[in-house]
């Protein structure tokens, strides 16, 4: 993923091959401009989304994307594989090719695991989803080989030691739905982290399913494989807390 922010002389150097230090003859010369006004600042911010035109140049000109997709079990959470179909194949054609090379994946599912995955080319966004001190749950429905032990709660909220990375998982909520399924509330996104967590008390996982991030809920109209734009309203509220 790219730097979303950059400096006014190191994104026209970058982009036109003007020397930085002569940047700011052209902005003296009134050649630029940004979201439609005439840029003034060598040292001013571009942001990703920022229109950016010199003389009739169009340096950059992009339009956020929000994508939600329920994905099936037997589906790579990248955007390219030699081997497996993967969740940008999955989008509408015009998006997947369109997409392809500008969309990430906002937090990945396992190859086995199914629902909620947000893909974006909003890369501010999707770190603020990610970011374990933001602390925006990250919700899955979990279905286990045997019944669920009364202690395993209270082992959940006290962070579980993962000795080949020597760390100490956040506190997770684990809210039990019946003996063999129950709810499991994340704030990060460690490699296998749940099957990993059950596997301390060797207890397999048959099924992981992601039903929320955040506030957002995994949409029940979208079939395993079927996507939809967010809402403005939907990309705001994701990252809220309360
Ligand atoms: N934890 C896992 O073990 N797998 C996932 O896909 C997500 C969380």
């Amino acid at each position: 993923m790219q730097s979303t922010r950059t400096r006014l002389d190191r994104f026209i150097s970058v982009h036109t091959g003007i020397f930085r230090r002569d940047v700011r003859v052209v902005l003296a010369q009134g050649r630029v401009m940004i979201n439609g006004e005439l840029a003034t600042g060598i040292s001013q911010v571009i942001d990703q989304f920022a229109h950016v035109l010199l003389d009739d140049q169009v340096l950059q000109s992009r339009t956020p994307v929000y994508i939600m997709l329920n994905k099936p079990a037997g589906v790579v959470s990248a955007t390219k594989d030699e081997d497996h179909k993967t969740v940008v194949d999955l989008l509408d054609q015009a998006d997947s090719s369109t997409h392809r090379n500008t969309l990430h994946i906002a937090g990945r599912l396992d190859f086995n695991s199914t629902g909620l995955v947000l893909l974006t080319n909003d890369g501010r966004w999707s770190r603020s989803l990610s970011a374990p001190e933001n602390r925006i749950g990250k919700r899955y429905r979990v279905t286990l080989e045997h019944p669920i032990g009364s202690e395993y709660a209270h082992v959940f909220s006290q962070g579980m030691y993962f000795a080949y990375e020597g760390i100490t998982t956040r506190p997770a909520q684990l809210r039990v739905i019946d003996a063999h399924t129950a709810e499991v509330c994340l704030v990060e996104g460690r490699y296998h982290q749940i099957k990993r967590m059950f596997g301390h008390f060797d207890n397999p996982v048959l099924q992981l399913q992601r039903i929320a991030i955040g506030h957002l809920e995994l949409d029940q109209q979208l079939l395993p494989g079927q996507s939809r734009n967010l809402s403005a309203t939907e990309v705001r509220d994701v990252l809220c807390t309360t």
